[in-house]
């Protein structure tokens, strides 16, 4: 049994505390939201190392995020007393995978400081192959190749292996495109995101030698977020388990919603039957939520077809019942949501006061953000934005980034070309075709093609030695990384020597002293940071980013991005039928792509642990174009006794001379929801009106009559899903 002071083991349910303390052979935890997966998991990798099971190099964790992973490498140093040090196979699968290619890089026909790409990279690269081959970009544009290739990775398949019919894809041309690609990112010294995965798997499969060494070492396999695994993930996990078939997989079907990414459920049914044997443990006790909520979401989830149906229990008896309203636009919903969030952090809204980091507002669709920004900026709410349009997104910072990117591997050639005219230096498309042409045609890096230029003599003496001072200077600072020069101050003399920092500064654009403040942000981030290329391998990698600093700020981030994460308060705008569900992915994928859009919302309303506020508006502009909305179907689908029907202040009269309306807040049930949306109906004039009208209809869908019955008969805990 484990030593006396294992507490951790005291605050587990029994079916917890099974998952934890079966330590050999393969384990499933399949389990609803909120019910401590994630803290079981935690738990198991304190009991590994507080038992002497394994040491902290020989457990492998898989996390969704990075974020996630950084949490559970603190929650666990918290409940084995700060003994851990390292844990370095704990991460995403990207993480891990980069860090396994760096050592068998050669195996893979690249060298240990290999690039990692962004899509933004990719695009380039693709778009030239895409050229090469006198294709007609308009109608195979490089984003449909991207999006293939990613989708072939994330099955395993590499070009060697590709199956016929998908080399057939994109207009017959799709195999030999990848096939070119791959050479290309070669020579390039690079690999995409989906190379980490498939590269360390090609590597397992080709070399027994090296596969028998992971699994030695690796002794102890645990995955969070299991649902979400693509084909390439499960390959790979199950190499490495299949001898000592200690591995711990935990998720929840209903949870699963990147189907669009290439996760396939299919992976937790095949579990069972791959790992022959394995326990199967199913927690049902809800400690996250209310229960109200639980009964929401619960009843929302339950109308999909394709499930495997859990059991959710809470013990809670109280809590706020999850408030709907109904908005004008998506900016009145965004200035009511900046009001009410203001209320609940000074605790006038029926709740104790809630800390503005205890409140999240989660979007289908990143677009939805940008109200919200622009309200809180306005009204000095501090925010964050999370997996958005972010900081290391920006133009500045990814060109500081190629800089340090060359600085650390100068045969860098996507990152020569990027800032080689990065400020402008007389090297514009007639030098860059010129060096191209030499690279093509001698088979060199940009890089030397460059090197080679300037020393026969080509370009104008001009042009020449603003090349050559720049390629000096990239072998000055080369020679700094090699030489360990300290790179917080290396990447200031990079942006101050290649001139970027000065560009922006002379620049007279309104956004660039904001931008070279941003420069200064990313020198700074650069501290914490042990070398450039660890900082490099970062950014690369954490681009679902999460800024730190300080203050106390909401967060605003997508669906897909809160998965795993908790907040007492959650704000769910824009619940309107083709925004969410999307009606891109019902189109797409029909049903299927109508269950995943539900497996969203459940995903979203289970994040809320005491308050959750769904919100539509009756107009939206989507893309710049006006649509006017239904409310979502998944509304529809909201059991009445669980909610509360709130009535927007605007709709009592305003400068659209909105009519006053019946009810308002406190009106429950399905007479209030029904109010709200009639209400609603009060400040649409004219033939919109009538449209209302007929799409009433709506309102008398199955689900909604299914739901009044289930009004007469109360429901009772446990709530059956
Ligand atoms: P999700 O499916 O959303 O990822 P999960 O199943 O991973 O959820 P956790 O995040 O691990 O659930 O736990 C949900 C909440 O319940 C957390 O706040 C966690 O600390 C708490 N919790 C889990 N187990 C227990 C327990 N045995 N006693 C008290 N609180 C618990
Ligand atoms: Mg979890």
């Amino acid at each position: 049994g484990p030593p006396g002071d294992a507490a951790y083991l005291d605050g587990l349910n029994p079916e917890q505390r099974a998952a934890v303390e079966t330590l050999d052979g393969p384990v499933l935890v399949l389990a609803g939201a909120g019910t401590g997966k994630t803290r079981a998991l935690t738990c198991r990798v304190a009991h590994l190392l507080r038992t002497g099971r394994a040491r902290p190099n020989e457990i492998f964790a898989v996390t969704f995020t990075n974020k996630a992973a950084r949490e559970m490498k603190e929650r666990v140093g918290a409940l084995v007393g700060g003994a851990v040090e390292g844990m370095p196979w704990l991460g995403t699968f990207h993480a891990l995978c980069a860090k396994l290619l760096r050592r068998h890089a050669e195996l893979a026909g690249l060298k240990p400081n290999f690039t990692i790409l962004d899509t933004d990279d990719q695009l380039r690269l693709l778009k030239q192959l895409i050229a090469a081959e006198n294709i007609d970009e308009k109608r195979w544009p490089p984003r449909m190749l991207a999006g293939l290739i990613d989708r072939w990775k994330n099955r395993g398949w590499t070009p060697a292996n590709l199956p016929a019919d998908e080399a057939a894809a994109f207009g017959g041309k799709g195999g030999r495109l990848y096939a070119d690609y791959q050479e290309r990112l070669r020579t390039l010294n690079a690999a995409d995101f989906g190379d980490l995965l498939v590269h360390v798997l090609t590597i397992f499969q080709a070399h027994p030698e090296v596969l028998a060494t992971w699994r030695g070492r690796l002794r102890y396999i645990l995955v969070d977020e299991y649902q979400d695994t693509n084909v390439a993930q499960y390959l790979l996990l199950r190499l490495l388990a299949a001898e000592h078939r200690n591995i711990c997989c935990v998720g929840d079907d209903d949870q699963s919603i990147y189907g669009w990414r290439g996760a396939e459920v299919g992976n937790i049914l095949r579990f069972e039957q791959d790992f022959p044997g394995a326990a199967v443990i199913r927690l049902e006790r809800n400690y996250r939520s209310t229960p109200h909520i639980l009964a929401v979401a619960s009843e929302v989830i339950a109308a999909n077809e394709r499930r495997l149906g859990k059991t959710l229990w809470t013990d809670e008896t109280e809590g706020e019942k999850v408030r709907l309203i109904g908005h004008w636009d998506g900016e009145e919903e965004a200035r009511w949501i900046g009001e009410e969030i203001e209320a609940l952090t000074r605790g006038t809204r029926g709740m104790e006061p809630v800390s503005p980091e205890g409140i999240a507002i989660l979007v289908r669709a990143s677009f939805q953000m940008r109200a919200f920004e622009d309200r809180f900026l306005n009204i000095g709410l501090p925010y964050r934005v999370i997996g958005g349009p972010r900081f290391y997104e920006r133009l500045e910072i990814r060109d500081a980034m190629a800089y340090f990117r060359l600085a650390v591997s100068p045969d860098d050639g996507l990152a020569f070309e990027r800032v080689m005219n990065r400020p402008k230096r007389g090297l514009g498309e007639k030098a860059a075709q010129s060096v191209n042409l030499i690279a093509r045609e001698r088979g060199l890096t940009l890089v030397d093609a460059a090197r080679a230029l300037v020393a026969e003599g080509g370009l104008t003496a001009r042009a020449r030695g603003a090349l050559g001072r720049l390629l000096e200077a990239i072998d000055r600072w080369h020679e700094a990384v090699r030489a360990g020069a300290d790179h917080v101050a290396l990447a200031e003399t990079i942006l101050d020597e290649s001139g970027y920092v000065d560009h922006w500064r002379n620049d007279r654009a309104p956004d660039s002293a904001g931008r070279v403040e941003n420069l200064k942000e990313l020198v700074k981030a650069l501290e914490q940071f042990e070398n450039l290329q660890g900082f490099l391998e970062h950014v690369a990698l954490v681009m679902d980013n999460e800024q730190e600093d300080g203050a106390a700020k909401v967060s605003i981030m997508t669906l897909h991005a809160a998965k795993g994460l908790e907040f007492p308060v959650v704000f769910l705008p824009g619940w309107e039928d083709g925004l969410f569900p999307s009606q891109r992915s019902m189109d797409e994928n029909g049903l299927a792509g109508l269950e995943e859009e539900r497996r969203l919302a459940y995903v979203g309303l289970t994040r809320a642990r005491r308050l959750a506020v769904v919100s539509f508006a009756a107009n939206r502009a989507v893309f710049g174009r006006w649509q006017s909305a239904l409310p979502s179907r998944f509304i529809d689908e909201m059991p009445p006794e669980h909610v509360e029907v709130l009535t927007p202040p605007g709709l009592h009269g305003g400068p659209r001379g909105r009519a006053a309306v019946a009810g308002g807040r406190g009106a429950a049930g399905a007479d209030g929801r029904l109010r709200a949306i009639e209400g609603l109906a009060g400040v649409v004039r004219g033939s919109e009106l009538e449209e209302r009208a007929a799409r009433a209809g709506a309102y008398d869908s199955p689900g909604w009559r299914r739901m009044q019955a289930r009004r007469a008969a109360p429901s009772a805990a446990p709530v059956v899903i």
